[in-house]
């Protein structure tokens, strides 16, 4: 009987030249091992499956390749032949599996002996970010002065997590998430070669790839899973197969919760529970559904038309209510994860979003505060949402004529408190919140966040206060704070840059000032409004 190899491990990419995605990452290291420039320490950040222990282990063979092609493994070589795991100065280490202490302190024992095989020896450690303080300090203090014959990998899902101090001494790859059509492309590929390119139509592969969120490992797996299950998959296998619901489920359940109908809500709630659906992936799922509705009423052709019309049902709903149920959702999922009843909590918490819109009617006729505003700026309702735009920009450019490594140093080194709160009664959103942003640019009196979902960006937006206050509390610092995406951010970023190089400054405007003089200010700004819209520059 031959044993059955997981298409994952029988995919798995045994050279730079078969990796999925990741081409700057590939080039930089190909050509480092072509110009023999190779450093001592690597930190790999990224999301789960998007390669990075993959590029780690190829990374691993090809510094040792005898006859290396190009910077890539040659494949023939007695090096590239070996196996992996056979390999005695190819040492990989699960961080995940313990917390790490003996073998990091056995690394600082044997670190200094050569290797017995290849020309480096090369410690690859998973999931470094579960290292304890203690395995931190340790293996600081072999990254201080690593012998020259060593290379360390690092691996991690959580950057945040990993002290500035290891950081600053590993060459920083972040690995990005695929994007659904090299995930597609993969996936044909391996129906192809497996012979079954018959039991998958375009939409179940279209469906896995968007299911497995730019993560590969997790899309080659799920359609293991499917095409051992039948000869003919259909979208409704893959779905029970994670146990999931499909479209039409979820706009059902989100229907009930905002006609607040909460007696068919829990219905629905029991009949899941009943088929042993996996819960937590369905609450992950209707909140990324409220998200995109979130996001259909508040932006223009951001989605597909098929995709759009499912949405246009929701429209006349209320922007604050769903972004209220979204934060319900969001503590949910976290408050899920520390229950000992799961099913209770869910049915509390899906009540009260039911709740939310159960006196729909009344609270429209008392909310009139929003009516009323809404009449009086008729006239210039455009120049209102402009204005919001304009303070957006004007923050950015405040961040970028203050900004200074060291703020951001410091201010990273304390950001980590913030885990403190995720459980706190007033600040566990803004503190889950915050913890998936990245702090871009620091100064002593303003701060960036990006975010990678454009829908945390209207979360962040909608809490500003709240964010200042809590801010304040954790530094004492009264930040002027802006959250955008990361999208938008690349783009800001490629602008400052190429501004900096042309000697253009960038000059911090008050913006409580700002607010009175705003339409003054705008035809002055005309002349130089080319360089980033309505942000505010000077040339020296
Ligand atoms: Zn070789």
């Amino acid at each position: 009987m031959t044993e059955y190899i997981s298409l994952y491990r029988k995919y798995r990419p045994k050279k730079f030249s078969e990796v999925v995605g990741q081409t700057t990452i590939i080039n930089i290291l190909k050509n480092s091992i072509k110009l023999n420039k190779i450093g001592h320490a690597y930190i790999f950040s990224g999301p789960r499956g998007t390669g990075k222990t993959s590029v780690a282990k190829i990374f691993s063979r090809a510094v040792n390749c005898l006859n290396s092609v190009d910077g890539d493994v040659c494949g023939k070589c007695d090096n590239c032949l070996k196996k992996i795991e056979d390999e005695i100065d190819i040492i990989e280490i699960d961080a995940a599996s313990n917390n790490g202490v003996d073998e990091i302190r056995e690394i600082r024992n044997n670190v200094k002996l050569l290797p017995s095989n290849l020309k480096y020896k090369i410690y690859i450690i998973d999931e470094v970010h579960m290292l304890s303080d203690s395995a931190f300090n340790a293996l600081l203090k072999t990254l201080e002065e690593p012998p020259s014959h060593v290379i360390f990998i690092l691996a991690t899902t959580e950057i945040n997590k990993i002290p500035s101090t290891v950081l600053s001494r590993c060459q920083k790859f972040n690995f990005k998430k695929l994007n659904d059509v090299e995930i597609e492309e993969r996936l044909k590929y391996i129906c192809k070669n497996e012979n079954r390119l018959n039991s998958v139509d375009d939409n179940c592969i279209k469906l896995i790839a968007n299911l497995s969120d730019g993560g590969l490992r997790d899309a080659i797996n799920l359609l293991d899973q499917s095409l051992s299950l039948n000869e003919n998959i259909k979208s409704d296998d893959i779905y029970n197969l994670l146990g999931i619901i499909n479209d039409e489920e979820q706009f059902d359940i989100i229907k009930n919760i905002v006609n607040g109908n909460i007696k068919d809500t829990i219905n629905y709630i029991d009949s899941l529970y009943s088929q042993g659906k996996n819960i937590p992936s369905i609450v992950n799922q209707l909140q990324t559904k409220i998200e995109n509705i979130i996001i259909y009423n508040s932006t223009n052709n951001y989605f597909s038309n098929d995709y759009e019309k499912k949405l246009s049902q929701f429209s006349k709903i209320d922007l604050d209510k769903l972004i209220d149920i979204s934060k319900q959702m969001f503590d949910l999922l976290y408050n899920m994860k520390k229950s000992t009843d799961q099913k209770i909590l869910i049915k509390i918490y899906f009540i009260k979003m039911a709740l939310t819109f159960f006196d729909n009617s009344l609270q429209k006729n008392d909310s009139s505060n929003l009516k009323i505003k809404k009449d009086d700026k008729d006239v210039n309702d455009s120049d209102s949402e402009t204005s919001i735009v304009d303070n957006k920009n004007i923050l950015i450019n405040n961040c970028l004529s203050l900004a200074n490594k060291r703020s951001k140093i410091e201010f990273i080194d304390k950001f980590n408190i913030i885990k403190d709160y995720v459980t706190d009664k007033k600040y566990n959103s803004i503190a889950n919140l915050l913890l998936k942003s990245s702090p871009e640019v620091v100064s002593e009196k303003n701060i960036l966040f990006t975010f990678n979902k454009e829908f945390e960006v209207i979360l962040f937006d909608k809490n500003v206060d709240l964010i200042v206050k809590f801010l304040k509390l954790l530094y004492n610092i009264e930040y002027e704070v802006v959250g955008i995406s990361s999208e938008n951010w690349k783009e800001i970023k490629k602008e400052y840059i190429s501004n900096v190089k042309k000697g253009i400054k960038y000059v911090y405007t008050d913006i409580k000032k700002e607010k009175i003089v705003s339409n003054n200010v705008k035809n002055v700004e005309g002349k130089i409004e080319n360089i980033f819209g309505n942000i505010h520059v000077t040339e020296e």
